[in-house]
């Protein structure tokens, strides 16, 4: 197992406190590594920094090969890759094997593809007797941080944009899930020049703020929680450091009376417990229109109960356990709030699991209202609630009625209605008869307090590179 960061060219291990990296399905130690210094996250900055003078000035072709060489070289490691990411989150290995890896691979081929054909305005004498021309250059060092849920996905998700639009990055993986990170930095180690991507371990209170705060990083990628955000924003304030938020979620779900509703329910024991219900877009939210509610709810609670966990043949699982034990009670104190409350019916679930691990049981709640925690709150767990409306208006305004803006889906067999509505929700994203299904080519990103600044697809190039206009006299 690789253990060591990447500084520069240099693999060393961090000098500070130790960290213990966990297994989610037994609760036990793995192996402790301790966080970077801050002489040790200065260096990799420094490092950054010197390989930007070369790198910045490569040309996209050039970028292009080096990011098509770190997609095969994941895509060769594949198995390696899905073993460990399985060990340290819990997820089962088909899941990480079969949907993650091919689409971490994928989004290096798609960076590779998008930097070499760059959209934009074309250059003219918009004055008479100047040329203008629009250029779009590296922003310079980035520093990225990343969550736990989908550990090697959101590091391809923030280095393969970066690099592809000339940056240099210092990234840290999360405390709680570094080891994709570590054997994916001895491949770029390999493939890409000295210092242009640098990993560092550590907190995020220590060497996250340390980052954050750095004068030589211009700008700051950051996936985690809203309060995260907000402490990145304060951070980034000071030296006015252009930034990039991916935060939490709530999506809602409206399904309309005359909705397929095997297809509903068959969608939302997908996409509402995929991943454990760690994923910011997860289908967590239901609104149900008031003729399909009590078959919604009977039918969904039946399939929800089927879901498979804790096998001991894990190519049996659908879901794993939560990443921690915090995380699980976090969980498990939601469900115990909302239980409480009397027009609340816990129709599945409910429960941790049992055993050293970190499980929950995949639980609908039934019978929520708009004002309750369980409706509000981003559980970020197998936990999807269910809420009855009466008409088009209320739906929507209770959809949009959220502190994020992330995702969210219609599902009617009218396909005006679906589009109608899909108009006037506040979300980043809006599927119309699905839910949750991503593709490199389309920006990934949210609204209000889910941040700002797109994930995949051309705009994310864009939120990596600075828009330059560059104007000649003619003379
Ligand atoms: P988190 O905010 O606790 O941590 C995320 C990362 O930020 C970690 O690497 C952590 O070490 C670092 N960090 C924490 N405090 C910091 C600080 N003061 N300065 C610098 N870095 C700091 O979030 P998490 O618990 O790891 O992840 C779960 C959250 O991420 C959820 O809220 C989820 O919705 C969100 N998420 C969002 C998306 C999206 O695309 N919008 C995707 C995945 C996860």
């Amino acid at each position: 197992m690789d253990t060591q960061m990447l500084i520069g060219s240099k693999f060393e291990r961090g000098t500070e406190t130790e960290e213990a990296i966990l297994n989610p399905r037994t609760g036990e130690t793995i192996l402790s590594l301790p966080e970077a210094s801050p002489a040790q996250i200065e260096a990799a900055v420094a490092a950054a920094q010197k390989a930007f003078v070369t790198w910045s000035k490569t040309t996209p072709a050039q970028r292009s090969g080096y990011l098509l060489k770190i997609a095969d070289r994941i895509e060769a490691e594949a198995e390696g890759f899905a073993k460990l990411e399985a060990l340290n989150c819990g997820k089962p290995i088909n899941a990480v094997l079969n949907d993650e890896i091919p689409a971490i691979v994928d989004c290096y081929r798609f960076f590779a593809g998008a930097v070499r054909s760059m959209p934009g305005l074309v250059a003219g004498e918009y004055l008479p007797g100047h040329t203008s021309m629009i250029r779009r250059d590296p922003v310079g060092i980035v520093a990225s941080i990343a969550p736990w849920n989908y550990p090697l996905m959101m590091m391809a998700w923030k280095l393969a944009p970066a690099i592809a639009g000339g940056n240099t990055v210092v990234f840290k993986p999360s405390e709680q899930t570094p080891l994709t990170a570590l054997k994916l930095a001895k491949i770029l180690a390999d493939v890409l020049p000295e210092g242009v991507v640098n990993v560092v371990l550590g907190r995020g209170e220590s060497v996250g703020n340390t980052l954050i705060n750095h004068a030589a990083v211009s700008m700051i990628s950051i996936t985690g929680d809203v309060a995260t955000g907000k402490k990145v924003l304060q951070a980034a304030a000071k030296s006015v450091k252009r930034t990039h938020l991916e935060l939490g979620g709530k999506a809602p779900v409206i399904v309309f009376d005359d909705a397929d509703i095997d297809a509903v329910v068959s969608g939302l024991r997908a996409f509402g417990y995929y991943n454990a219900g760690q994923d910011c877009t997860a289908a967590c939210r239901i609104y149900a229109g008031k003729k399909v509610y009590d078959k919604l709810v009977a039918d969904l609670s039946s399939a929800v109960s089927t879901i498979r966990f804790g096998q001991a043949d894990d190519t049996e699982n659908e879901i794993g356990p939560l990443i921690s034990r915090r995380q699980r009670d976090r969980v498990a104190s939601f469900v115990e709030r909302a239980s409480e409350l009397k027009h609340i019916d816990i129709t599945t679930g409910g429960k941790p699991g049992e055993g050293g691990g970190f499980y929950y049981q995949p639980t609908v709640v039934a019978g929520a209202l708009q004002e309750d925690e369980i409706v509000r709150r981003e559980v970020f767990g197998p936990v999807v609630s269910v809420t009855r409306f009466s008409d088009v208006d209320e739906a929507i305004n209770w959809a949009n009625d959220s502190d994020y803006g992330l995702a969210s889906s219609v599902w009617t067999k009218d396909i005006s209605r679906g589009m109608s509505t899909a108009a006037r929700l506040q979300y980043g994203c809006t599927w119309i008869n699905t839910h949750f299904m991503l593709t490199n080519e389309m920006p990934h990103g949210g609204l209000k307090q889910s941040g700002y600044g797109k994930d995949m697809s051309v705009y994310a190039l864009e939120d990596y590179t600075a828009v330059r206009h560059v104007m000649i006299a003619h003379g």
